[in-house]
């Protein structure tokens, strides 16, 4: 089941009143429409009848989708600084609900991407990474590598990557984020070949030794380097 309810939102931009549907539980099997909005970085994107601008709410959402085996829980951005709490009941609801759950809903348990998110732009990527078949500790590590290595991306306030898509020749295209959303075009795409992420894959262990940051429970994420930095 997905749930939902109208809500009056305030716009971001002129403040009038917007009613909106707003969700706090997707099941994307049964809806999969839902899946087609956060992909095409429309859901929870709701346009001003006063002004026409949009405003997006960065709410917490339960995201389930049992074909795919994925169950994601999205926080809005600002809960990151307790990423701990988030990534526990999430944790909490994949072991209530599948490990303990149901006798019938016990078997997907094993295989089942279990992830905590900050926004609905790293909602997207982790389906963007499941749906290509890459594993998401190998993109973040790719993207601290690309983030350390370029002066210009802290030049230009640029504070993470997220992958875009994966092209027909199987290259990453990251767009460059400032605070947890697509910059406008200002700082270019970056497409990383194939190959450079094959070698990472080929690098699991040493990964997981020379940064063991990125990963932690459900929370895989290149902003948990910036988390373990500020202690
Ligand atoms: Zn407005």
């Amino acid at each position: 089941m997905s749930i939902s309810e109208l809500e009056a939102l305030a716009c971001d931009h002129c403040g009038a009143t917007i009613r909106a549907r707003v969700f706090t539980s997707v099941n994307a099997e049964r809806h999969p429409h839902l899946r087609d909005e956060i992909l095409a970085r429309r859901f929870h994107v709701f346009a001003c009848p006063t002004c026409g601008q949009d405003t997006l709410v960065d709410g917490k959402v339960l995201y389930l989708d049992l074909g795919r085996r994925q169950l994601l829980g999205v926080y809005p951005r600002d809960r990151m600084a307790d990423a701990a709490t988030a990534a526990q009941e999430v944790f909490e609801t994949w072991q209530e609900s599948f490990v303990e759950g149901p006798p019938p809903t016990r078997p997907l348990a094993k295989r089942m991407l279990v992830r905590v998110c900050f926004g609905l732009e790293e909602l997207r990527e982790k389906l963007v990474i499941d749906a290509a078949g890459l594993v998401d500790l190998y993109v973040e590590a790719l993207k601290a590598g690309l983030l350390a290595g370029d002066p210009r991306f802290a030049a230009l306030q640029v504070t993470g990557l997220s992958l875009d898509a994966v092209t027909p020749e199987g290259a990453l295209r990251f767009i460059p984020l400032g605070l947890g959303r697509a910059t406008d075009g200002k700082v270019p795409l970056i497409e990383i070949p194939e190959k450079a992420y094959a070698e990472m894959a080929g690098r699991r262990g040493e990964l997981l030794a020379a940064k063991p940051c990125l990963a932690s429970g459900p929370h895989v994420s290149v902003a948990r380097l910036v988390l373990a930095a500020e202690g």
